[in-house]
């Protein structure tokens, strides 16, 4: 059943018309929808007209199914889908205001070694709307309306891989910035890939105003091929190209993720080798030490190592900054709590 989130304003002005609506239902629909309302919430809207909408389109795609509050502030929210399939996301508090952090997938196929989204392999692709209903949801439940948001900024950093939702991810990107609905800045937004490097040259072609983070974790291919799978498809090479093309396309500065994992990327060589790939480029490395994954033996490099290599690369004028851990004891990390969820049978 087709939802009414995946539809953008022009769209479900249409919609209404053709259900023989008078067109200025639409903003009230839309506002509603916005402010994620179900059909038995919207009172401004005659009840017969709400009935044959929900006889053919679902309101809210999902609904938030567990809720965990860390000690530092972190929400690490756990949504079930219409379906009965699970996701989840994280709300992170700054100083500057709120982030939400989206899945793009259930699951995820890219089979990244240090990542606990992948362990169940890919379930299916979210919708555009399922992708907003995350930002709309959880923006109602910080008291927020469209019109006065409790989220400042968003992040596709939760479970699956962007780019390989493509057209899904695109069409959330326009729908989240729309000056009708939430309108959440694009220049707010960050879209993290694992480096599918054909999507990232689609991409660059969309006029969108967002910023590309591109996991690396690694400053070769020697490096790189054992922990991520992708590197077999694309080197790095040809990553570092395409994240060139995109710059020069957007002028938008790019962003590296750059996990570290004990011995076996956090060494001073990597980070020589690392600034000598990315020397004249206009970007900034983000350091994550590694959040250990249960079902997984990599550890974690230690935070005082962590500094070195980030002074290290700041030596060769490479931006770079370590990033705070959030929601440690609430299992923040990508896929960890939904794995552990299944692997409880708790769904
Ligand atoms: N598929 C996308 C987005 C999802 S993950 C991507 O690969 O970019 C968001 C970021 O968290 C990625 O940089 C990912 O590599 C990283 N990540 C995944 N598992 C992690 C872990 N256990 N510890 C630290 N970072 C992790």
């Amino acid at each position: 059943m087709d939802n009414l989130l995946d539809y953008s304003y022009e769209e479900l002005e249409n919609l209404v018309v053709q259900m023989g609506e008078k067109k200025f239902r639409t903003t009230q629909l839309y506002t509603a929808l916005q402010n994620y309302k179900n059909e038995t919430e919207i009172t401004n809207l005659p009840k017969s007209f709400l009935q044959n909408l929900r006889q053919k389109y679902e309101f809210c795609p999902l609904q938030i199914y567990q809720k965990y509050e860390s000690r530092d502030g972190t929400i690490k929210y756990i949504y079930k889908l219409n379906d009965g399939n699970i996701i989840e996301g994280v709300l992170m508090s700054y100083k500057y205001g709120n982030t939400i952090c989206v899945s793009t997938q259930v699951g995820c196929r890219m089979g990244c070694k240090f990542c606990a989204s992948t362990l169940g392999g890919l379930v299916r692709n979210l919708s555009a709307g399922e992708i907003l209903a995350q930002v709309l949801c959880v923006n109602k439940d910080l008291g927020g309306l469209y019109n006065d948001r409790k989220i400042t900024n968003i992040v596709l950093m939760g479970s699956g891989e962007p780019l390989d939702n493509y057209d899904n991810v695109v069409k959330f990107l326009r729908l989240v910035s729309s000056e009708k609905g939430i309108n959440i800045s694009q220049r707010n937004i960050s879209l993290s890939t694992c480096g599918l490097v054909d999507k990232i040259d689609l991409l660059a072609q969309e006029d969108l105003q967002i910023t590309l983070t591109i996991s690396l974790h690694a400053p070769n291919d020697y490096i790189r091929k054992p922990t991520m799978p992708i590197a077999n498809k694309y080197s790095i090479k040809e990553l570092i190209s395409a994240t060139k093309r995109y710059f020069n396309k957007t002028k938008r500065r790019v962003v590296f993720e750059y996990t570290l994992i004990n011995n076996v990327n956090d060494t001073f060589e990597c980070a020589d080798e690392l600034s000598n790939l990315l020397k004249g480029m206009s970007c900034h490395v983000n350091l994550i030490p590694l959040n250990e994954v249960k079902e997984r033996d990599l550890k974690a490099t230690t935070r005082k190592r962590a500094y070195a290599f980030m002074d290290r690369l700041n030596s060769k004028n490479i931006s770079a900054t370590v990033r705070r851990t959030m929601g440690e004891d609430i299992e923040g990390a990508c896929g960890q709590l939904r794995a552990k969820i299944l692997k409880e049978n708790k769904v």
